[in-house]
């Protein structure tokens, strides 16, 4: 989401003048977008702007601009510990921040923009540009979460659920495949909890297939609790849509899913899988655990390891718990560092184990890629699979915005090699 974020506000300072730059030595204006989800990230904000000011000892000031989340979280904090910078500016008011540089240029005076003016914020924001026209776009349809799981900064930092309408969702869709985009990924702290006008993610998904140069459709986040059955239902009914589905259940254990607030049971989430295989066998899961949440006892870890051998799920994002301030679970009392640190590793080792027995098994099959890039200006090529899998091939023909049938001839744990499949009867996808 930050990156969709940082692509808006590349479009909006478009507006007064300001353009991209990779040259960090020779900037105006900086605006480090940051997340709050796990520790470091505020301390990571001090080591830039530190970094920043070393760059400009001897030279003209640039603006510096704190966004995101730690801009929402710290606030007034970062503008009195770090003079350097000249304004926070929250998730939720950056549609503002055109006005924000033009104040700082004309009076130099410090800005707080914390407000939660959601609403404002996407009827402000111009059309997204896809200006680098990527194959394989964002597009956030819902922010906010009103879910309030113990270890979660998110209900404080982006506010509360608030999803984008229809209309305005598909107008975006449009300009971006206009600039090249084939693949939409959908984009939401909880993306299935999505309804506007009662319109659920599963309308928005049919609406979106409608377009025909949009070739593949992805979302995440999903929670398991808003897995509702028309969604389960697109699964069967939507051949656009991928069928990799992130599903984090964070714990393995009844028992921490209930102190996390989590809403959900294991046999719950377990019986949601059996429901989503059953509309479609092919579909995979990747899903986030936290490992070493307050409580967590030996038998409840050994639970979490149960429940990953029995999902084998493709593709895991495991972190050890982070006290969050300001959250439930930052007052309880923690576990001890190195236990932690030692389910992780063994959690982390199994799982590798899996995805690579996983990867191992793709060996020599085939499977339909989308092209998103050419490499280093030789005929390779890096695209994704239906499931998310980098994959790279050898190619003379441009096949950037093309899928193409591969077959998968070498495997590591980051990305599938393959060669290309000569089918003359298939039906051409050329952007
Ligand atoms: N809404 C999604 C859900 O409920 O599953 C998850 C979105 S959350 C922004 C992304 C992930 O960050 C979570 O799934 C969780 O694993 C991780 N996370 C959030 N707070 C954390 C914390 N305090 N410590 C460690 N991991 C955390
Ligand atoms: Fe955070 Fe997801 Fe829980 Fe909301 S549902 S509080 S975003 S982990």
């Amino acid at each position: 989401m930050n990156q969709y974020d940082s692509n808006r506000i590349y479009d909006l300072v478009d507006k007064i003048d300001y353009q991209k730059t990779n040259n960090l030595k020779d900037v105006n204006c900086y605006v480090l977008n940051t997340c709050h989800i796990r520790e470091k990230a505020t301390e990571k904000v001090y080591h830039d702007v530190g970094r920043i000011k070393k760059e400009f000892k001897n030279k003209k000031k640039p603006i510096v601009i704190v966004t995101g989340c730690v801009a929402q979280a710290e606030g007034e904090i970062l503008l009195n510990r770090e003079k350097y910078i000249d304004a926070v500016v929250g998730p939720q008011s950056y549609h503002k921040l055109n006005q924000t540089i033009i104040d700082i240029e004309r009076k130099n005076k410090k800005i707080n923009s914390t407000q939660f003016n959601v609403v404002e914020k996407f009827d402000n924001l111009n059309i997204t540009k896809n200006s680098d026209s990527n194959v394989s776009s964002f597009l956030t349809i819902q922010e906010g979460c009103n879910k309030f799981c113990k270890f979660c900064v998110v209900p404080y930092t982006r506010g509360p659920e608030f999803s984008r309408s229809i209309d305005e969702l598909i107008n975006e869709t449009l300009n971006l495949v206009k600039n090249g985009t084939r693949e939409i990924n959908l984009l939401g702290q909880n993306v299935n909890a999505y309804c506007y006008n009662g319109k659920r993610l599963s309308h928005l998904i049919e609406e979106i297939s409608k377009i025909d140069k949009i070739k593949r459709i992805r979302y995440t986040t999903s929670h398991p609790i808003d897995f509702s059955e028309d969604l389960i239902e697109a699964h069967k009914k939507v051949t656009k849509l991928m069928p990799l589905i992130h599903l984090p259940v964070q714990s393995g254990s009844d028992k921490i899913l209930k102190k996390m607030n989590r809403k959900h049971s294991i046999k719950y989430y377990l019986d949601l899988i059996k429901k989503l295989k059953l509309v479609n066998s092919r579909i995979e899961f990747s899903s986030d655990f936290i490992i070493g949440y307050p409580g967590e006892t030996d038998q409840d870890f050994l639970n979490t390891i149960k429940l990953l051998k029995e999902i084998g799920y493709i593709n895991t994002y495991s972190f050890i718990f982070s006290p969050r301030p300001g959250t439930p679970a930052a007052k309880m009392k923690k576990i001890d560092d190195y236990v932690s640190k030692e389910r992780l590793f063994s959690f982390q080792k199994l799982a590798h184990e899996i995805k690579m027995k996983y990867r191992k098994n793709l060996l020599n099959k085939k499977s339909l890629v989308m092209f998103e890039n050419s490499m280093n200006n030789k005929n390779l090529f890096f695209g994704r699979d239906e499931f998310s899998n980098s994959v790279i091939v050898e190619s003379t023909e441009n096949l950037r915005g093309k899928i193409r049938e591969v077959e998968i001839v070498d495997v590591n744990q980051g990305t599938l090699f393959g060669k290309i499949l000569e089918n003359k009867n298939k039906k051409e996808f050329a952007a």
